[in-house]
């Protein structure tokens, strides 16, 4: 009698639990750990799918044999014409998406109609804080909430039946320089969350906050703060001894503004974290030193937040090389050894593996091409290249990889079947030169410490085609217990999509041409491609809603390649941001309307008058302060305007309303009369100006 009604008792209850899946959508009880532990692959729960950030679809429907028979399902355009670098995540038929500018939108899964959709309404001079555009990377889902990072850095908790918000909370002081483009993660019952902002004044940390009411948990800083102050921890304590000067008065930087992995088996979490501020070291640490916790990869208690472990991959960077990139959880055979492991590829171009648990590197390995080390020692330690510590000198040191990196926040992924890891690479120089001794750290500005002026792109056809041909991309995949490539393939530039591997034997990575592509896992073959109009950055994910398979991605060329690296950028050939949410399965028959022509207008600037002082003025203070958005010499992407197209280089009034009142703040473009006097504003103009007219000169770009 009791089993019978213990029997039926458990009918009733998987009944429930079947109705309350199917029929509320993003369930009642919402996303818990059973949920995360479900291993059929219908979901996608955290931006790396699973807690171990494998990017691993177990979905075989569609797979190696039949990929060519992929259509479009649907599509939905987005409002934000700006950089998409988000991962969608699917629950139960409900697919819930960033945008840029931190907007937040669900959809049914299968069919694309809208059910809710949250703004946060960012001030767009926000824009200004932000080093590579308005992006934004993904949300996180847990018991009946969505939770999403703001540009401008509150973290916000949205009820996911009605994307209402439940609490929201700053993550940095509303005046600081501190922006968040990242996904938080989650772990314990807790939300995981960092900033970005190590190209100014700012302390990096991590940060905990209770899902449910918003309450800080735990904070850990990546950085020492003012010694004279007490120290947080024994792990700032430590920290400190690897610096040199008054580093905390430029906040030291370390800021984690995208790898965040929750590990349930070690209890730990892993994070990766950025560049010192400012990038040249001589400045923030003049004597020296490697500057902990600056582009490491650190272990911390999931439940405390307390230090466990780091491995600084760059000691003394001073190149911008972030340790930011994902990071991979794996059960690998190393040396015939099964083992817990972490693996990561940063933007310095060397693939490491960690025991998870302790830290210890197994291995590291160049991945791609580097010239800023001779190796690694034997602990792991980059020998550096004497002539790389550009700040010891006046000259210019081209590095590769450069600021980019070698690998970016662009997701890798790993496949249990093929063993391997696709990595989307970029093969990119960037030329380093120190600031002279009149660079004056400011409030508003990118404080990097060099002399962009003394690299600025020559206008030299013969220098230019140079740099686009030295600047390439690829999909590489690596055998990361061999530590050797197994295949590659080539793209036109760098700056292409993240990867999403299957059970299908299959890979997808978008790319900066503005195709859709699906490659055999196993031999790199190209088995489907399908033009997007616009440069994919972002990586594709796949779900399935009644037992059929989807592949989703966000199109929307931007971020940082697009608005920085000048003639670079448009290396791919397409700098057109058309944005919009991309759905994929076998039969699809949706066709993407017509795109709409891209022209940066008539090159036609005035003549130029400026005298040579003033366009040096110019160059300078351009390079210092615009060209992180408007581009390197004054040549922007598709994303920013192109200023040597403007009309207001004609009125020189209407220049200084812009720049120096903020006419056009509501556009993101603040006003710079906290920081530069009127004269100096002219003197951009005559710079512009004279940029214009010899670009006139070579032809069309
Ligand atoms: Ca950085």
């Amino acid at each position: 009698m009791r089993k019978a009604l213990t029997a039926i008792a458990g009918m009733l209850a998987s009944v429930a639990l079947a109705l309350g899946g199917c029929a509320n959508g993003v369930g009642s009880s919402g996303v818990d750990e059973a949920a995360m532990a479900q291993a059929d692959g219908a979901n996608w729960l955290s931006v790396g799918r699973g807690w171990d950030e494998q990017r691993f679809s177990p979905l075989d429907k569609v797979n190696a044999g039949n990929v060519g028979q992929l259509g479009l399902a649907w599509s939905y355009d987005l409002d934000t014409a700006r950089g998409q670098e988000a991962t969608p995540l699917v629950y139960n038929g409900v697919m819930v998406v960033s945008t840029a500018w931190s907007k937040v939108l669900a959809f049914e899964a299968a069919t694309g109609k809208l059910l809710w959709s949250y703004d946060p309404k960012v001030p767009r001079e926000t824009l200004v804080k932000a080093c590579c555009d308005a992006v934004n990377r993904g949300v996180a889902m847990w018991g009946g909430k969505i939770f999403v990072g703001t540009l401008d850095a509150r973290l916000v908790a949205l009820d996911a039946k009605t994307g209402k918000v439940v609490w929201e909370t700053w993550t940095a002081d509303k005046n600081s320089q501190f922006t968040i483009t990242g996904a938080p993660r989650i772990a314990k019952g807790r939300v995981i969350i960092g900033n970005g902002g190590a190209e100014f004044i700012a302390r990096g940390y991590v940060s905990a906050y209770d899902a449910e009411t918003g309450k800080l948990a735990w904070r850990f800083y990546t950085v020492p703060g003012d010694p004279k102050q007490p120290f947080e921890n024994k792990a700032m304590e430590a920290a400190a001894k690897t610096w040199t000067g008054e580093w905390w008065k430029f906040g030291g930087g370390g800021t984690v503004w995208d790898a965040i992995t929750y590990d349930p088996a070690t209890n730990l979490i892993f994070f990766g974290t950025g560049n010192g501020e400012p990038w040249n070291a001589s400045v923030r640490s003049p004597q020296g030193g490697d500057n902990l916790y600056t582009s490491s990869v650190v272990a911390v208690n999931a439940d405390t937040g307390e230090y466990a472990w780091h491995h600084q991959e760059t000691p003394e960077d001073r190149w911008d090389f972030d340790s930011d990139a994902q990071i991979i959880v794996a059960d690998l055979a190393i040396n015939g050894q099964q083992s817990h492991v972490l693996l990561h590829a940063p933007k310095n171009g060397y693939f490491y593996v960690y025991d998870a648990k302790t830290g210890k590197l197994l291995s590291g390995k160049n991945y791609t091409f580097q010239n800023w080390t001779t190796g690694l020692d034997a602990n792991g330690h980059p020998q550096i290249v004497p002539a790389a510590r550009y700040d010891k000198g006046t000259g210019v040191w081209v590095s590769v990889p450069g600021a980019g990196g070698a690998h970016s926040w662009q997701p890798m992924s790993f496949s249990p079947k093929t063993g391997l890891v696709y990595i989307p690479v970029n093969e990119a120089g960037f030329p380093y030169a120190a600031a002279g001794k009149d660079y004056k750290v400011e409030p508003q500005g990118f404080d990097t410490y060099l002399d962009s002026a003394k690299t600025a792109m020559p206008a030299d056809p013969a220098a230019r085609a140079g740099a686009l041909k030295g600047t390439t991309g690829r999909l590489l995949a690596w055998d990361p217990v061999a530590q050797k490539e197994r295949w590659s393939v080539a793209y036109p530039g760098p700056w292409n999509g993240g990867t999403l591997a299957t059970a299908g034997n299959l890979v997808f990575q978008g790319d900066a041409t503005g195709h859709f592509n699906a490659y055999a896992a196993d031999s790199g073959k190209k088995l489907w491609s399908t033009d997007v109009q616009t440069g994919v950055i972002a990586a594709p994910m796949s779900f399935a809603v009644n037992g059929e398979q989807y592949v989703a991605v966000l199109a929307g060329w931007g971020g940082v390649w697009d608005i920085a690296p000048g003639v670079l950028s448009a290396k791919s050939g397409l700098l057109r941001n058309i944005s919009r949410v991309l759905v994929f399965k076998l039969g699809g028959t949706r066709k993407l309307p017509p795109a709409p022509p891209f022209d940066k207008g008539p090159l036609d600037p005035p003549p130029s008058t400026g005298t040579q002082a003033q366009i040096s003025d110019g160059a300078n203070h351009y390079g210092r302060f615009c060209s992180v958005c408007h581009g390197d010499a004054a040549i922007a992407g598709g994303v920013n305007p192109d200023l040597r197209h403007s009309g207001a280089l004609n009125s020189p009034d209407g220049w200084q309303g812009i720049v120096h009142d903020g006419a056009l703040k509501d556009l993101g473009m603040v006003a710079w009369s906290p920081v530069l006097s009127r004269d100096q504003i002219e003197n951009v103009r005559q710079y512009v100006i004279k940029r214009a007219n010899e670009d006139k000169k070579i032809g069309p770009n």
